[in-house]
């Protein structure tokens, strides 16, 4: 079946007593045990409960992968993967990424004896050079956060296998209806389901899927160990939004790429990032291992001084930290998801004053050009 038709069936068919079209809840912390020594498959909802086990299978199933795994954020989920390391380790990270993943990185597992090297893992060679013999995983955002540069996956996937590291993605950015990491040969795919799997601003969960079962078995230890599990209402709530998934990307990927070129035009735009568009660096790289661009727009004002003006003139398009949601956001990264990251790094990697981050959302296209244009016409608010 057709990724469409898989994500509309979702959770379908799970409760045969009652033939609910809808999966059930269940907020049972414990079940029931039929004897000594047996199990209904279920036991204490740390390490599995029905309606999670419902999410994570769907969520394997879309990324291609052996299992997959429901966390309380997108951080749970990406420190769980974290935890898959040991004191002495070494990874190699995007230098383009979620700040807080560089936060965890750097303010709590590196006092654990994990060290990270920030890398243009864009650039293949780069990676490779980064390479010690300590190393055990690259961790990857391509399209990376907030610039939307294009990684190379199947290449780091390569370089990944043949030195037996493990290849991680953060896939937030593109959800599986567009990329699949592990088909690209990535052992993991991590996403922040807080954004475009949940897609309505009004959940937070993380997820994490194994591409083998080695993986999976070691994920799932740390998982139950460690405890950062996704609650049945919210595995309810994301199984629920992911039917949705695909027909909220193709139209929020449409309006991304119109909106993408009305920035382009307007002389208080500097530069445009978008990897839809042609003068996009990656755009043909993404093309070959993506089959859409997102819905993520960054852009570069003409000035930083215009920054507060253009904030405080915007109506339509809210001014807030998130992204992939039915509701355009704008997101200073310099000053919101990026400012853990020193200013001397921010500023070598561009993320600058100057630099707007815009999540597209479900609004008229028209509407959310409107808004931005007389937003960056200036003036008095
Ligand atoms: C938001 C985000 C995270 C963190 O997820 P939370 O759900 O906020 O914990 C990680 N990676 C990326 C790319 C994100 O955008």
């Amino acid at each position: 079946m057709k990724m469409e038709t898989r994500l509309v069936r979702a959770g379908l068919g799970t409760d045969p007593a009652t033939g609910a079209v809808s999966t059930p809840i269940h907020p049972s912390a414990t079940f029931a045990h039929p004897g000594l020594g047996r199990t209904t498959g279920f036991d204490y909802s740390r390490t599995a409960n029905p309606t999670r086990s419902v999410l994570e299978r769907a969520l394997a199933d879309l990324e291609g992968g052996a299992a997959g795994f429901a966390f309380a954020s997108g951080m749970a989920a990406l420190t769980t993967v974290l935890l898959l390391l040991q004191g002495g380790d070494h990874l190699v990270v995007s230098d383009d990424l979620y700040g807080g993943t560089y936060r965890v990185l750097e303010e709590v597992l590196r006092r654990h004896g994990l060290e990270a090297s920030y890398v243009d893992t864009c650039d293949t060679g780069a990676v490779e050079a980064a390479l010690t013999p300590r190393t055990r995983m690259l961790l990857v955002e391509s399209p990376t956060n907030p610039l939307l540069k294009v990684a190379d996956l199947p290449a780091l996937a390569g370089l990944a296998r043949s030195r037996g590291v493990w290849l991680a993605v953060d896939n937030t950015f593109l959800t599986p209806y567009f990329q699949r990491p592990l088909d690209l040969g990535a052992h993991l795919a991590i996403h922040s389901a807080t954004k475009y799997l949940g897609g309505h601003n009004d959940l937070l969960a993380g997820c994490v899927v194994a591409g083998d079962q080695d993986l999976a078995d070691r994920l799932a230890q740390v998982h139950n160990s460690v405890g950062a599990v996704l609650d049945p209402q919210t595995s309810w709530l994301l199984v629920r939004s992911l039917k949705t998934l695909a027909v909220r990307l193709e139209r929020q990927a449409r309006s991304a790429l119109e909106v993408a070129r009305a920035l382009a035009e307007h002389p208080g735009v500097a530069r445009v990032y978008y990897p839809g568009l042609p003068d996009h660096p990656g755009q043909a790289l993404l093309a070959r291992q993506a089959t859409g661009f997102g819905a993520m727009v960054s852009f570069r004002l003409r000035s930083a001084d215009r920054l507060d003006a253009f904030l405080e003139r915007l109506g339509l398009v809210t001014f807030a930290e998130s992204l992939g949601g039915v509701e355009s956001l704008v997101t200073v990264p310099s000053r919101q998801t990026h400012c853990d990251i020193p200013p001397d790094v921010r500023a070598r990697m561009g993320v600058t004053d100057d630099l707007v981050r815009l999540s597209v959302g479900l609004e008229a296209p028209d509407d959310l050009i409107e808004d931005l244009d007389q937003a960056l016409d200036g003036g008095s608010p």
